[in-house]
């Protein structure tokens, strides 16, 4: 067979449907495996896509595969084990060669493997994949990072495999080392914030309103269908509108209520306070995990603390209210998830174009919704101080549709109902209204006990003290 046009390592759910996606798309492919007995699997059960792919039982194998400069996707687990691949790969590849790491990796890595590997004389793109297995094997969102004319030799691969939102590819080459992995880092701490958020308006409409998972999955559907449509509302109804084949139960109910996280979500917000920021929502969303998994706790806490019962009604919820808070709260997640993509951006010199990764997020993601159409459009226009929030758009739904965010919040502090990443939403939001916070007493605090200095309204400088002693 003549040798493939490029190399794929780790045959795992992600790895396995890329491979076919990238074979069904035209391009043959040489597919290498730690565990080599799944490379025979993987190739048995292809089909006829069987005919377009290479097994390679070793790093050797696979670079003798390929034609110089070769191009090699990773797509194993995070951390060491990429490390390691790449270490088994070295020795049998020519200067140039390019390595990709398509897996979920911690952009510091990819920085410091993109250098490592430049220094050695070989290529690196740190490319983030959203969309799962289904995404993966028909369409995902590829964002890159890395060095241009590294892409430029798999763009028409990246491109060709890519979704597509008005047959455009949903892939963008965003900047150079680990720009890729740090807006796909991002973009899964959104997905964790808007996960959040809909569970929360769930459990008002369960435990605050009395409904069933099916009365709630028509809600979701219905909703799915105006300007809440997104991937995950549409499969937050299909989720709660199905049975337990064995008990006849809401498939829901026999879910255990303990939420795993992988680290991306925490990643998101460890970076975004090391560069000073805090996306509020994304904190809220990886905070309620943590809390999720403190089930003991939970339990005790139920017998021993008091606060409105889950079976008082509490007050009457709207459809149309809730409708509207979730709007205005998943906008402000993204808000907060652009706004640390801008600082990183100016932090790394990285010039991220946000519009485009707006545009890349509209088809094959997880996070893929109606909004971001809108988000890209804003962020190609005038944005007075860089905020999605001030976009005049956005300003107007914000100033439309807040108050609903306001009395649900209201509403579920009243019925004893935890809405930690609503409830951040909306202080952010009324933080944001204010000209003057209350940092100044913060400030006067630190001064006190610190003698901090501080700057004052009415003149220049900084260094400032209080009359404290007197
Ligand atoms: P997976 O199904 O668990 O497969 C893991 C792959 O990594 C297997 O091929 C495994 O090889 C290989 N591997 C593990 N340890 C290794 C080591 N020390 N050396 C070499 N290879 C090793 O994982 P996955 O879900 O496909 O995820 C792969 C990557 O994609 C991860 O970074 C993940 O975070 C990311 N991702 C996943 C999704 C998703 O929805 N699943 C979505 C986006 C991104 P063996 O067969 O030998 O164990």
């Amino acid at each position: 067979m003549a040798k493939a046009r490029i190399g794929l390592i780790g045959l795992g759910v992600m790895g396995a449907n890329l491979a076919l996606n990238i074979a069904e798309r035209g391009f043959p492919v040489a597919v290498h495996n730690r565990t080599t007995s799944a490379i025979a699997d993987f190739i048995g059960a292809a089909g006829d896509l069987a005919a377009s792919l290479v097994a390679a039982e070793t790093p050797a194998a696979l670079a003798a595969a390929l034609t110089p400069p070769r191009a090699i996707i990773i797509m194993v687990k995070a951390g060491g084990p990429v490390d390691a691949t790449i270490d088994a790969l070295k020795p049998h590849l020519d200067l140039g060669d390019i390595l990709i790491d398509a897996g979920n990796a911690d952009f510091n890595d990819t920085r410091r493997r993109e250098a490592q590997l430049k220094d050695a004389g070989f290529r690196f793109i740190g490319m983030g994949v959203s969309g799962g297995e289904e995404g993966a094997r028909h369409g995902p969102s590829i964002m890159v990072g890395g060095a241009p004319e590294a892409y430029a030799e798999i763009a028409d691969i990246v491109e060709a495999i890519a979704a597509k939102y008005q047959d455009a590819p949903c892939a963008a080459h965003l900047g150079p080392d680990g720009a890729g992995h740090f807006v796909k880092t991002v973009h899964n701490g959104i997905e964790y914030a808007d996960m959040q958020m809909i569970a929360e308006v769930y459990g008002l409409l369960r435990n605050a309103d009395g409904r069933s998972p099916a009365q709630i999955a028509a809600l979701f559907d219905e909703w799915n269908g105006g300007p809440l449509q997104s991937y995950l509302a549409e499969i937050t109804a299909k989720v709660l509108a199905a049975t337990d084949p064995d008990t006849g139960r809401p498939m829901v109910d026999v879910i255990l209520d303990r939420a795993g996280q992988k680290g991306t979500g925490r990643w998101t917000v460890i970076e975004a306070l090391k560069l000073g920021q805090s996306a509020s929502t994304i904190e809220a969303a990886v905070g309620a995990r943590s809390w999720s998994a403190a089930k003991d706790l939970r339990e005790t806490g139920a017998e021993r603390l008091t606060g409105p019962k889950t079976s008082d009604p509490g007050p009457v919820l709207l459809d149309a209210d809730l409708e509207r808070a979730l709007l205005s709260a998943r906008v402000i997640a993204y808000a907060q998830g652009f706004s640390l993509l801008a600082a990183a951006s100016e932090d790394f010199a990285w010039d991220l174009d946000l519009a485009r990764t707006a545009e890349i997020w509209r088809a094959g993601c997880i996070i893929r919704s109606a909004l971001l159409d809108d988000i890209a459009t804003a962020f190609r226009g005038e944005l007075p101080g860089d905020s999605l929030i001030l976009a005049p758009a956005f300003a107007r739904l914000l100033n439309d549709n807040a108050g609903a965010l306001r009395r649900l919040v209201a509403r579920a502090s009243l019925s004893g109902q935890p809405i930690p990443a609503m409830a951040s939403a909306l202080s952010y939001y009324d933080t944001m209204r204010h000209a003057r916070g209350t940092a100044a007493l913060i400030q006067a605090q630190r001064d006190f006990f610190g003698a901090h200095g501080f700057e004052r309204v009415d003149t220049d400088g900084e260094g400032h003290h209080g009359p404290w002693g007197l």
